[in-house]
């Protein structure tokens, strides 16, 4: 589903040119489950970025779904990102003034899907909220609004789903049960899943894990471990 051919990012700083991403490589098949770890500034969400069409390549080949992505202007990115593409962050991100089940339908009215609300409510009702169809992002704890995000993010069946540390804000028990909802949908779906995490656990949930590593990404060919201090890899990986 996803095939990206030796990417670059640089970006001009007052210090002259920065690259981010310095060569990446690599193939993920439709439906995959996918972690990217590594460290602060490796460059993880500048590589989302980009896959997601949310910003453009210095040079390299990104194709999503069949598509070339590299090279697509404006509009083309925008029209990529509405058909085939689902973010969700670490901060939620939800509307403040639409409620749970506003939000959800959001996307799908935008699209023109048929019958968005039956849609909006089944979804919010696979992540455990029907009760909570008329609560404000307000009125809703952290798990509660990161299900309603992930809710949204599938409504439109999305060729591939990115999530930007998707439990970084979330407690332990808030987190699997974001996590649990997550894996479920994508099981249950052809929707690729692309996930960036600092924790080992859902990292391992994954089918497949990636580490970045100032500006490049490896897979490594076993499991990680979730001691740190056991495992070689990841203890290079924090040393670095
Ligand atoms: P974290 O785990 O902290 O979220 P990350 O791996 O997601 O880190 P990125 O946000 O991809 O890291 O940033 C990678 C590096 O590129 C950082 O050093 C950052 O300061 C730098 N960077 C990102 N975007 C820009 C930009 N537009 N201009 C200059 N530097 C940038
Ligand atoms: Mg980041």
């Amino acid at each position: 589903a996803i095939t990206v051919n030796n990417l670059i990012k640089s970006v001009a700083t007052q210090e002259g040119e920065l690259t981010i991403l310095n060569g990446i490589n690599m193939d993920v098949k439709l439906g995959e489950s996918v972690a990217i770890l590594g460290p602060s500034g490796s460059g993880k969400s500048t590589l989302l970025g980009l896959l997601a069409a949310l910003d453009s390549p210095t040079s390299g080949e990104i194709f999503l779904d069949g598509e070339a992505l590299h090279g697509l202007d404006e509009e083309g990115k925008a029209r990529l990102r509405k058909e085939k593409v689902s973010f969700i962050f670490q901060s939620f991100m939800l509307v403040d003034t639409l409620n749970a089940l506003e939000n959800v339908m959001l996307p799908a009215e935008l699209s023109g899907v048929e019958c968005a609300r039956e849609k909006a409510e089944a979804m919010l009702d696979r992540v455990g909220l029907s009760h909570r169809l008329t609560h404000f992002p307000n009125q809703l704890s952290g798990g509660e609004q990161q299900r309603v995000a992930i809710a949204r993010a599938f409504i439109c069946e999305p060729k591939v789903l990115f999530a930007d540390e998707p439990t970084g804000n979330l407690d332990g028990a808030n987190s699997d049960k974001v996590a649990d909802m997550l894996f479920e949908l994508n099981r249950d779906s052809d929707t690729t899943l692309i996930l960036v995490t600092h924790d080992l656990q859902l990292a391992n949930r994954c089918e497949r894990q990636f580490i970045m590593q100032a500006g490049l990404l490896t897979e490594p060919d076993d499991t990680l471990q979730s001691d740190p201090h056991e495992s070689g890899k990841l203890a290079s990986m924090e040393a670095s």
